[in-house]
C-alpha cells in the first residue's frame, strides 16, 4: 500500500447494522475519496472484507459478533486495518478487539467526521509502517535504533533500562496505536508472565520522566483511560499528503 501517494482509491468496508449510522459513515468516507461498501451482517461482511484496505467494524451484529470478522482477517494473514465501533460501556470488548489486532476504536456515539479522521490516521500509519526507527522515514522527535538499542529525544540520548527500552520499542511499532497493558506485558516480559498492571504503569512513569529530562515531552506517551498506552503521533492532526481539504 502506498497510502496517500496512491492514485487508486483505498477500499473501505463499513460493517454496521444500523442503517442510519452505516449510511452517514459511508457517505463521509466517499466524500473523502475512498471507495466504500457496506455490510449489515457477519455473513455479508465475510466475503466483502477480503480485499479491503480498511474495515470499520461494529461489534454487535444481528447474526453474530464482529470480533469473528476480525479473527478471520487476522487468521488469514490479511493486513486490512480495522477500526472497531464500540459502545461506551463495552470496555472488555474494546480491549479484546485491540488484543486481537484491531488498529483503533471509536466509541459510540460518534460523528462521521471523527471516523473519517481515524480512518485517515490509521491508513497513514499503516502505510508509513515502522517509520519511527532511527535510520529511516519521517522523524518523530522520539526515535530508536532497534539494533544498537539506542533511543534519542531530538539528539539527546536516553539512558534506558532493558524494560524501558522494550516498552518504548513496542509502543513505537505503530505510533498512535493503543497497546493494552496485557499486550505490553506479553511483548516486554514475555507471554504469560504474571505481572500486575501497576508494574507496567510504574515503568511507563520512569520512561516518561527520562523522556522529559532529555528535553522531550512526557505526554508523548499518552495514557488511554481504561485501555493502555500509546505514543502520540507528532502532528497527528495534520495530514501532510492531502493538505487541508
Ligand atoms: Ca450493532
Amino acid at each position: 500500500m502506498t497510502g496517500y501517494l496512491s492514485l487508486v482509491p483505498q477500499r473501505i468496508v463499513v460493517v454496521e447494522d444500523e442503517p442510519a449510522i452505516a449510511e452517514s459513515v459511508a457517505y463521509s468516507l466517499e466524500r473523502d475519496g475512498y471507495t466504500v461498501s457496506t455490510a449489515a451482517t457477519v455473513a455479508d461482511a465475510r466475503t466483502l472484507v477480503d480485499n479491503a484496505d480498511l474495515v470499520v467494524l461494529d461489534l454487535i451484529l444481528p447474526d453474530g459478533d464482529g470480533i469473528d470478522i476480525l479473527r478471520q482477517l487476522r487468521q488469514t494473514g490479511q493486513r486490512a486495518a480495522v477500526i472497531v465501533l464500540s459502545s461506551r460501556d463495552a470496555e472488555a470488548d474494546r480491549i479484546l478487539a485491540l488484543e486481537m489486532g484491531a488498529d483503533d476504536y471509536v466509541t459510540k456515539p460518534f460523528s462521521p467526521r471523527e471516523v473519517v479522521a481515524r480512518v485517515r490516521a490509521v491508513l497513514r500509519r499503516t502505510s508509513i509502517g515502522a517509520a519511527a526507527d532511527l535510520n529511516q522515514g519521517p522523524a518523530l522527535p522520539l526515535r530508536i535504533d532497534r539494533e544498537t538499542r539506542r533511543a534519542v529525544v531530538y539528539k539527546q540520548g536516553l539512558d534506558l533500562t532493558r524494560v524501558e527500552f522494550d516498552l518504548l520499542a513496542t509502543l513505537l511499532d505503530v505510533p498512535g496505536r493503543v497497546y493494552t497493558r496485557a499486550q505490553l506485558i506479553d511483548r516486554v516480559w514475555g507471554d504469560g508472565f504474571a505481572l500486575s498492571d501497576r508494574t507496567v504503569d510504574s515503568h511507563v512513569k520512569l520512561l516518561r520522566r527520562k523522556i522529559g529530562e532529555a528535553g522531550g515531552n512526557a505526554d508523548w506517551i499518552e495514557t488511554v483511560r481504561g485501555v493502555g498506552y500509546r505514543v502520540v503521533e507528532d502532528g497527528a492532526t495534520q495530514d501532510p499528503g492531502l493538505g487541508s481539504s
